[in-house]
């Protein structure tokens, strides 16, 4: 309402400034037939009128009306020089802020509460470089000053900064307008003002800022230099540094595009994804749901039965996937490449200089003009007292340790309701564990909604899952062959026996021991990189978990990317990352996929959304399949068809969500998914339903209600 007050006001003086031809007075030959009076006034009270001329000016810019280029000549005309730049130069630099704030106070949290999450990056670049950029458009008089206003006053720049930065960019412009005012006699036309040589002049002093920031910006790269010696010349054009997602897909394309590359894996080549973590995993999962299956075959009309197997040859199926995925990921695959892969642990000399440990006993200097970074995460073991006497397993010893067990272990601790956490709880109760749960915070998979969290619970529950959520682990205990751990929930401790303990409460990145302290590198939990992947040093980039801030094999390698394509050609060109539409899905059953903001991201970062919600139940497929649980929620742009976000619960929900990346990616809305046919009866149907849902969620209720009046007429 205070609002359309504002608005309403503006509009009424904007109206009274045409309505009384007062825009005629601010035009050159206005100003000229004008001049003798308003000088005659002057001369009788110069104050009062200098005064008044400096309120005239501030409300004319304040409201973005057309006559600040006449009103800065009047100045020079009336006042002089010297009194005509100080009046013009406050006066434009608080008549600007006054239209600034306006704008702000009108529109800034529409367009960022609507924009936010796109505008995300945008805002960092104002928040470094705002007062920069705002500089570089006021010393080049071209650029409309009104817009300049009105548009930053949707940015997130402060407005003292606005303010200072306007008075001081503007200054040269103003001194040159007010100094052709003097003239005003003289002057012919406003174009005379600006000559093509004087533009120029701007121009070039517009770019002057930022070829100076170019400079300081490669004077500070080599200052990082300063007390190395850079080789003359380089053994590769690129070192990589850990052979998982991250450094293959980096040597990979280093090698597609004919560099000389060497990769440099101190342990097994392929990391964690396929030895620890991915695949592992998700060969257990697939055990793990078939014995559930089993269990509750009665849902596909046969008996069920309680499985029996041997746990070792559930293991040994884990094993053999990973040697089956091992080939896509070997020595031999990426030797052929034309890849140098060498074996051994890698430790940074100096910028250019990688000494590698190997693992054949012998020692190797090599130099690279760039090298990437992607030596991962680890497991986050917490200081946990005595943990280390009980003994615990993590995603990087559990597959090898559990492999030479005969059965399962009976009474099993999961620390951590995260991803990894969820998905080994639910695996190991369905293959017979007993399995207590235990998470810090009040409910399992934090980073999700609500509602997401519930159904995993619910689906953890029933597979017998003992979920201590609220519960902190406190400490550990032996007594001979018992060991226990102690959780505290309401202040009160209580105790779990188990047999076996797995950590999984978060991954940390590899930072030590391979130089990064030694040519200090910043880290802050992960590496500090800029948006090209580069660290304090241009030409040593990280990517993967080791850079952060996702852990997800398909994030390694899309950094990868980037890492390797600016490593070898960043002098030419270089390429921010781009993160904006970054899927995941959490392999529990049913599964857990989102792409985009969640409910709770959106209102966290005050983004008006719109939600539709479908349910699984309805769809004839999972009907049919007997898994008729879950949704699929879509967050839109309100009253648009413009996707924010997408979280699907349900079977394959992690290849359902693929539709939706695609159409965030390439900016497809809701409407293009619903005009798109899709197989029936399938899994995938459930997107389009969705889409359905927003569709008559938005139907035109006008309109169809003129259409029922339309068909009753024709019935007659
Ligand atoms: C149980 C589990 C399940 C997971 N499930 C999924 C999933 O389903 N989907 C998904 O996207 N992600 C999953 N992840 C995460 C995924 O594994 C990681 O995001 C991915 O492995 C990151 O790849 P990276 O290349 O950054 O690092 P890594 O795969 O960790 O590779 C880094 C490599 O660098 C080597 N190295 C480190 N330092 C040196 C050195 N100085 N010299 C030489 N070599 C060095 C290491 O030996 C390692 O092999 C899972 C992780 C775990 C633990």
């Amino acid at each position: 309402m205070k609002k359309m007050g504002l608005l309403v006001f503006i509009a009424a003086l904007a109206a009274g400034f045409f309505y009384f031809d007062l825009h005629t007075l601010l035009t050159l030959d206005g100003l000229k037939s004008g001049l003798a009076q308003f000088g005659a006034w002057r001369d009788d009270s110069p104050l009062l009128v200098g005064g008044a001329f400096l309120l005239l000016y501030v409300i004319v810019t304040a409201l973005s009306l057309p006559g600040a280029v006449i009103m800065t000549l009047a100045a020079g005309a009336l006042f002089g020089l010297l009194w005509g730049t100080v009046i013009v130069s406050f006066a434009s630099s608080i008549g600007a802020t006054l239209a600034f704030l306006v704008s702000r106070y009108l529109l800034q949290d529409t367009v960022q509460s609507r924009f936010g999450g796109r505008l995300k990056a945008f805002n960092e670049g104002i928040a470094k470089d705002g007062a920069f950029y705002l500089f570089t458009l006021r010393l080049v008089p071209i650029f409309p000053f009104f817009l300049i206003n009105l548009l930053m006053g949707l940015t997130t720049i402060r407005a003292l900064t606005f303010y200072w930065v306007s008075q001081v960019g503007m200054f040269v412009g103003t001194l040159v307008y007010v100094n052709a005012g003097t003239q005003l006699g003289q002057l012919e036309s406003l174009s005379g003002i600006l000559s093509p040589s004087l533009l120029l002049s701007f121009v070039l002093l517009g770019v002057f800022p930022l070829i100076a920031k170019k400079i300081v910006d490669v004077v500070k790269a080599r200052r990082v230099y300063a007390g190395f010696s850079k080789p003359k010349s380089f053994d590769r054009n690129l070192i990589v540094i850990g052979a998982g997602a991250g450094g293959l897909v980096s040597a990979y394309i280093a090698a597609t595009v004919k560099a000389k590359v060497t990769l440099i894996e101190a342990h097994k080549m392929g990391g964690d994804c396929l030895n620890y973590g991915c695949i592992p995993s998700k060969a257990l999962i697939k055990s793990a749901k078939v014995a559930h299956q089993m269990r509750h075959a009665e849902n596909y009309g046969l008996n069920s039965s309680e499985p029996t197997f041997s746990f070792k040859k559930v293991m040994q199926r884990v094993h053999d996937v990973i040697s089956k995925v091992e080939p896509h990921d070997s020595v031999e695959r990426y030797s052929n490449m034309g890849v140098d892969v060498v074996q051994g642990y890698a430790k940074l000399i100096d910028p250019w200089t990688v000494e590698i440990q190997r693992n054949d006993g012998d020692t190797q200097r090599l130099t690279a003009r760039s090298i990437v970074l992607a030596t991962g995460a680890r497991p986050f073991v917490p200081n946990l007292p005595g943990l280390d006497e009980v003994g615990y397993y993590t995603s990087d010893t559990l597959w090898e340790a559990f492999a030479k067990f005969d059965e399962p272990p009976k009474r099993l601790v999961v620390l951590g309701g995260g991803p990894i956490g969820c998905e080994l709880a639910q695996s190991f109760a369905r293959l017979g564990s007993t399995v207590t749960q235990v998470e810090r915070s009040a409910r399992i998979m934090g980073r999700e909604d609500e509602d997401v969290s519930k159904l995993a619970q619910e689906s953890l529950l029933q597979d017998g899952v003992i979920l201590l959520t609220s519960h902190s682990a406190v400490r550990c205990e032996k007594d001979g062959d018992v060991k226990r751990l102690i959780v505290e929930h309401d202040e009160q401790e209580s105790v779990v026996e188990f047999d076996a303990l797995i950590c999984a409460v978060g991954r940390e990145a590899r930072l030590d021991g391979y130089g990064l302290e030694n040519l200090g590198i910043e880290t802050k939990g992960t590496i500090v990189t800029n948006d090209y992947l580069e660290t304090l040093y241009p030409n040593i980039f990280a990517a993967g978990d080791v850079a952060g801030p996702y852990q997800f094999t398909h994030v390694a390698a899309h950094q990868a990317w980037y890492a390797a394509v600016n490593a070898l050609f960043g002098s030419f060109k270089k390429f921010r990352v781009d993160y904006r539409v970054i899927p995941w899905t959490t392999f529990v059953d049913p599964e857990v996929a989102r792409v985009g903001l969640s409910e709770k991201d959106a209102k966290d970062q005050g983004i008006a959304y719109e939600m539709v919600r479908y349910e699984l139940d309805d769809l004839d497929r999972a009907i049919a399949d007997s898994a008729a649980k879950g949704f699929v929620k879509v967050l839109t742009v309100p009253g648009k068809d413009t996707i924010l976000g997408v979280t699907i619960v349900g079977e394959h929900a992690g290849d359902l969500l693929a539709e939706f990346v695609l159409a965030m990616k390439h900016g497809l809305g809701l409407n293009k998914v619903l005009g798109t046919i899709h197989t029936y009866p399938t899994w995938a149907e459930a997107n389009k339903y969705a889409a359905g849902e927003w569709k008559r969620a938005h139907a035109p209720q006008r309109i169809l209600n003129w259409l029922e009046k339309y068909h009753a007429w024709r019935r007659g």
